[in-house]
């Protein structure tokens, strides 16, 4: 990151603006509205600004607005607490601006950012909500252009609504229990009916689903916890659905799986718990009877736990066991299901897993022995006409390979490696079952192992990195 965010409180504060047009009056007029205490100095200055400063005060603001019509001086720096140079000659700008940054003086100028110190981000003002967007100084149509579409989505009445909600607060700590419980509080007024009452321009009736919701949530009985099972997709963060965002923002404390990518857990809220339970293979783990507790601990004492897990929590996933034990322990849960990898990588590697000429059922199989030792249906998955895919299959490839060839699939079904499925590095290794092992030793876990008939239109219908080189197939 090349700049650190931030706002500023300016209230009775000296700020020095040197020049005295156009644009030195724009800066005038957001500093004047921070209750600056400014000082201009310019041979010429515009008649705007002078009337500016002859206008006798508001009585209620703080700011004010002194002008001198003169060259700057190295003094005027005296006492300022940030600076804004505006002139249109570049080599004053950049004089004053090392005398400022020499003196530990803040100081911006205006679009030269080698030579700020600060840079001033675009604004989306719902006073005192605030939305600034900053491309870095790289480009400032980028921003003007981000801050229009966000301009769209943010009601003109947000500003007005914070102030509402402040002035809950005190009302909300005479009769709510603990920052919990006014936590929840105020969600439930942002996310519900008194939110749209109150943008809608009705300040009323907000205030009245807001009384009643202070009465409900003062005497109804402490919240229980629960666990929220969701299903966080296949990789591409992107792919997480709607109620799975929702659930994640929800969240007091998240469990969640080692393949969960970064990018996902941000959506997080800021304050919520993020624990790894992942099992890494061979690497230390978190035993499932250990995590069946942890999720029974968490919701027992009140929390909004989610339960994390890559793809669908239901499919090789062991959502079912873990909602077994909540089950048993009294825990209310909920699932969301995901996007299971089968179902995203066929997606974005293009292998369609039925398809009417090709195949007519598919079975999602695991590739690791079960508890009890059964095998799947061979018979079936080396049948024509059916798609088979194998999760955890890369250490028992051969042996799947040995058992469909056994039981009568031909040895040139195509069949598919897809590594990293549906994120920017997707390896995807296309052969035959006779051939496939040899491209197995290129690729690393999590793979998924795809057999039938429909891999063969994967080099028509593949489109995802299809330039990155990525697909080994046909890059060989
Ligand atoms: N519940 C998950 C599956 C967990 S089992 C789901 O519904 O997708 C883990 C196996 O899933 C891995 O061994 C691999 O075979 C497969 N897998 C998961 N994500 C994958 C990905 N992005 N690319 C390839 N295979 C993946």
């Amino acid at each position: 990151m090349n700049y650190f965010p931030a706002f500023f409180n300016l209230k009775g504060q000296r700020v020095l603006v040197v020049g005295g047009g156009e644009v030195a009056l724009r800066k005038v007029t957001l500093l004047e509205r921070c209750d600056a205490l400014v000082t201009l100095v310019a041979p010429d200055v515009a008649p705007e600004l002078v009337e500016r400063a002859q206008r006798t005060p508001d009585p209620a603001a703080l700011g004010s607005l002194t002008i001198h019509t003169r060259e700057f001086l190295p003094d005027d720096l005296e006492g300022a607490r940030l600076v804004i140079v505006a002139t249109s000659r570049r080599a004053v700008n950049r004089w004053i601006a090392n005398l400022s940054d020499a003196r530990g003086i803040p100081v911006n100028v205006v679009d030269d950012r080698e030579t700020s110190r600060f840079i001033v981000p675009a604004i989306i003002d719902r006073d005192p909500v605030m939305v600034t967007i900053s491309t870095g100084g790289t480009s400032p149509v980028l921003a003007r252009r981000l801050r229009e579409r966000l301009e769209a989505f943010i009601p003109k009445r947000v500003g007005d609504f914070a102030l509402w909600l402040r002035g809950l607060r005190q009302t909300s700590m005479d009769r709510l229990r603990d920052t919990q419980e006014r936590r929840r509080f105020f969600e439930t007024l942002v996310d519900g009916p008194a939110a749209q009452r109150f943008i809608d321009g009705d300040a009323r009736g907000a205030a009245r689903l807001a009384q009643q919701l202070l009465a409900t949530t003062a005497t109804a009985p402490r919240a229980l916890g629960n666990v929220t099972l969701v299903g966080a997709g296949p990789g591409d963060p992107e792919l997480l659905t709607l109620k799975g965002l929702r659930a994640l923002q929800d969240a007091d404390i998240i469990f969640h799986d080692r393949l969960v990518s970064s990018a996902i857990l941000d959506y997080a809220r800021r304050d919520a718990s993020l624990v790894s339970v992942g099992k890494s293979a061979g690497g230390t783990s978190t035993s499932q009877a250990q995590i069946n507790a942890l999720l029974i601990e968490h919701a027992s004492q009140g929390k909004r736990v989610v339960r994390l897990k890559g793809g669908d929590p239901f499919v090789f996933g062991r959502g079912g066991e873990e909602l077994e034990a909540l089950a048993k322990a009294g825990i209310a849960f909920s699932v969301v299901p995901g996007i299971t990898a089968a179902l995203g990588i066929g997606a974005y590697a293009g292998i369609p897993l039925t398809h009417r000429d090709h195949s007519h059922s598919v079975t999602f199989v695991t590739g690791h022995a079960g508890k009890d030792g059964k095998e799947p249906d061979w018979r079936a998955l080396a049948a024509p006409g059916a798609t088979a895919v194998f999760y955890m299959g890369l250490a028992r490839l051969e042996q799947i390979v040995a058992k469909l060839l056994e039981h009568g699939a031909p040895a040139d079904r195509p069949a598919a490696l897809v590594a990293h499925g549906t994120l920017p590095n997707q390896r995807v290794a296309t052969a035959t079952i006779a051939t496939i092992a040899a491209t197995a030793a290129a690729l690393e876990s999590p793979t998924l192992f795809i057999v039938g008939e429909v891999v063969g239109l994967q080099a028509t219908l593949g489109w995802f990195n299809a330039e990155s080189g990525a697909d080994m197939s046909r890059s060989a």
